[in-house]
């Protein structure tokens, strides 16, 4: 259930070319020059889990303004981040 709000690799070929524009041709984490495209993987800001508990749709979920390009390793930091954000304003 949880895959199908996850981006498909049409919607993915649409975004990832206007999510690298609008980056500079970059990882968006701050201070990143990372800029291999191939590379670049697509963030949810607000991850998709903790969206769909929340009862947000799919449109809203993949929407340009929650997603980010971001390198892997800043990927994998970003959804630590947003996890242990999300954590600490519901706790
Ligand atoms: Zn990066």
């Amino acid at each position: 259930m949880k895959e199908s709000y996850r981006l498909t690799n049409d919607e993915k070929w649409v975004l990832k070319p206007q999510l690298y524009e609008s980056s500079g041709g970059k990882c968006e984490y701050p201070s990143c020059e990372f800029s291999n495209y191939q590379k670049l993987t697509i963030h949810h800001v607000l991850p998709i889990s903790i969206a769909i508990q929340l009862g947000m749709s799919r449109e809203v979920i993949n929407q340009i303004e929650n997603l980010m390009i971001l390198c892997r390793p800043h990927h994998n930091l970003a959804d630590e981040e947003a996890f242990e954000g999300y954590r600490a304003n519901t706790t």
